[in-house]
């Protein structure tokens, strides 16, 4: 078998395509204009950031004035989560309802809130990672603020009732906010269809570059200013507009919204594929409801394996992916996400994530599924908890 370079973490990060750079590159060296400045320079990069704003706001069902770029998701769910939170604080409204698998972008600004003497509350979401409509009908008090939900979770993948969850929220009038920075350019999203008030979307996860994003805000809803300074971004985020990144940006969403029925049917032909192959491995579990799930996500726990060692050794075989345990991010609990689906410790350690997107190849899919099993086995071999569990089962243990 010949060594691959295989790319299959398009959930932590995307390759800024040939599109999207082309789309960049004269607004570094040739349109570098202020978009404040008031002769031609600067009129044409501020004809450039509103035409991208126009865009970005097409590619979501929203209206132009709705549209505050950002530097990312995480800046966006912060946003928008601060400025809903201390802005109905005054009505007396201090309660939040979000989800125990939330990005961190959402669930440490939560714990923030929590500090400043705001009530939170953490709905499950169950073995098959769905949070469940009724259960957010039930949790919206008087006292309610803002529900805010993840679209699609990124380490599992699994789509969130959003249409549904919204319609709960308005008709109890609480605002609702959705993290969708791994759903857009899967999933279709409408926001004025589905009902949605707040949208956070990332860049990066959609082959335009790191540190760019926007936050999308329903038309009519008070939004807090995040930055003092300049009048940009409607005087709410001030600072030179970065006009590379944001036009890079409309580009990289405008391809990404483009036939997504199409897409997601190729890509997710190519998961199934994995998925299945990798659950002929004996003790091996897929991770979030099967059907219910992003096109690219495949999350499989290995029994008996320690996270770390299979990426180490997937990366000598040069296929980029990630785990469910947390080393990575400087802490030895395994993810979250994995814990909330009730899985043990040990099998949430043992997890990985394959995340593959529209440029992924069937001889990718070939590679990994080459690969993937000799190196389980092989780390099984070598497994003090893997010979354990042999044990207990040969003894009747299960
Ligand atoms: C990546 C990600 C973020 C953070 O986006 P950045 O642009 O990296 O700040 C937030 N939420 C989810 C679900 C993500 O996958």
């Amino acid at each position: 078998m010949e060594k691959r370079f295989v790319y299959a973490d398009n959930a932590a990060t995307t390759r800024v395509t040939k599109p999207v750079l082309d789309a960049m590159l004269p607004y570094f060296t040739e349109e570098y204009g202020n978009a404040s400045s008031i002769y031609a320079l600067g009129r044409s990069a501020k004809k450039a950031l509103e035409t991208a704003r126009e865009s970005v706001a097409g590619s979501l069902g929203a209206e132009t004035s709705e549209i505050y770029f950002t530097s990312g998701g995480s800046e966006a769910d912060n946003w928008a989560i601060r400025s809903a939170a201390h802005r109905l604080a005054k009505k007396g409204k201090k309660h939040i309802i979000t989800s125990v698998f939330e990005h961190h972008a959402v669930l440490h600004t939560c714990q923030a809130l929590e500090k400043e003497g705001f009530e939170v509350t953490y709905l499950p979401v169950y073995e098959n990672g769905i949070v469940r409509v009724e259960d957010v009908k039930n949790a919206i008090r008087e006292d309610t603020a803002l529900v805010t939900i993840m679209y699609a979770n990124n380490e599992i993948g699994t789509i969130q009732p959003i249409p549904e969850i919204a319609a709960v929220c308005h008709e109890k009038g609480v605002l609702f906010h959705t993290d969708a920075v791994q759903a857009v350019g899967n999933v279709e999203i409408d926001v004025k269809a589905q009902g949605i008030d707040m949208l956070s979307v990332s860049g990066h996860k959609l082959h335009a570059q790191k540190g760019i994003g926007a936050l999308y805000v329903r038309k009519g809803i008070p939004i807090d200013n995040l930055i003092y300074g300049g009048a940009q971004e409607r005087n709410r985020r001030a600072g030179t507009e970065n006009v590379a990144a944001i036009v890079g940006f409309a580009k990289a969403l405008e391809i990404a919204v483009k036939d997504i029925p199409e897409k997601a049917e190729k890509i997710t032909a190519m998961r199934n594929r994995l998925i299945d192959g990798l659950l002929k491995i004996s003790h091996t579990r897929l991770n979030g409801d099967r059907n219910k799930r992003l096109p690219g996500n495949c999350n499989i726990s290995f029994e008996g394996i320690e996270g770390e060692s299979l990426l180490l050794m997937l990366d000598l075989n040069g296929i980029c992916a990630s785990s469910g345990s947390a080393c990575t991010s400087g802490s030895l609990d395994p993810s979250h996400v994995l814990l909330a689906l009730g899985l043990k410790h040990e099998v949430a350690h043992g997890s990985l994530r394959l995340s593959i997107s529209n440029e992924t190849t069937d001889e990718d899919i070939d590679y990994i599924l080459e690969v993937v099993p000799k190196v389980a086995e092989r780390l099984r071999a070598m497994s003090p908890l893997w010979e354990r569990i042999i044990k207990e089962e040969v003894s009747g243990g299960k």
